[in-house]
């Protein structure tokens, strides 16, 4: 089994991918002023097994497009939207986040939580500007420094995992030069990387290992994930997402 097969192993059966919660989600609600508006048209960018595109499509009056480029997450997804009475509110795309389906002004708002990196912050809001309506709204979570200055081992490893993480006021910046008018910020909680992402993930790490009978790639994988655990554990007030809400000005 390939390395992006693990990883989809790994993660298949977590309720997020990423560091959030359905309270961040719903503070990040809060700040787009989306509430106000009926039949929303959303993408959810990014998507994973949908913690994010669940909440919005129950709080909001909306139709998401939710969409990942793992087929198995978002069968997961589709599963768990018919659960929640939401299968006619959630639809699914196979898509790359860097070539996405969709004409221009599509969107009242794109949505990524903890995934515009795959793409890169700023080509990432740059490429999707398009689809979004004139005035609609950004929001994205993405790896942020806290602080001017950080720990030397946190820095060598983010320079190296992704060159991007930055401080939230250049991140602002990168929006306004992109378009946007930046209209909310705020940092995730604590809770939302240990309760609802890391202690869930690590409780599976032992199912894991066994079901791949301790392979040196399985072992690698555990690894670099208690590596990620043990830099955040030790360097949280240097480091976190920041949610962004931005809106499309023109
Ligand atoms: N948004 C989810 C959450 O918060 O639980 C998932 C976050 S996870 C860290 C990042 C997600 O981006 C994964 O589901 C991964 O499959 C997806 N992804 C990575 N590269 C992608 C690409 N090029 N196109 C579409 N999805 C991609």
């Amino acid at each position: 089994m390939d390395d992006l097969q693990l990883l989809i192993d790994l993660h298949l059966d977590g309720s997020r991918q990423g560091p959030g919660s359905e309270a961040v989600t719903r503070q990040a609600i809060s700040l787009s002023g989306l509430e106000a508006s009926p039949d929303l048209r959303i993408a959810d960018i990014g998507c994973g097994t949908g913690a994010s595109a669940l909440v919005l499509a129950h709080d909001l009056s909306a139709h998401v497009t939710a969409v990942d480029f793992l087929p198995d997450f978002l069968e997961r997804l589709n599963a768990a939207a018919r659960i929640a009475g939401l299968g006619d509110r959630i639809e699914t795309l196979d898509a790359s986040m860097d070539a996405l389906p969709f004409e221009a002004e599509t969107f009242d708002a794109i949505w990524a939580e903890g995934a515009i990196y795959n793409i890169g912050f700023a080509a990432g809001a740059e490429a999707w500007r398009r689809f979004l309506k004139p005035g609609g709204i950004l929001a994205v979570s993405e790896l942020t420094w806290l602080t001017h200055e950080r720990p030397a081992e946190l820095q060598a490893h983010w320079d190296a995992q992704y060159p991007e993480v930055d401080t939230a006021s250049a991140k602002m910046a990168v929006l306004e030069r992109l378009g946007y008018a930046p209209v909310g910020y705020f940092v995730l909680p604590e809770s939302a990387w240990l309760d609802h992402y890391y202690r869930p993930m690590q409780q599976r790490f032992a199912g894991f290992l066994e079901r791949h009978a301790n392979s040196e790639a399985a072992m690698a994988i555990v690894a670099a994930e208690e590596t990620e655990i043990s830099l955040y554990e030790r360097y949280r007030d240097f480091v976190s997402y920041g949610f962004y809400i931005a809106r499309r000005v023109d």
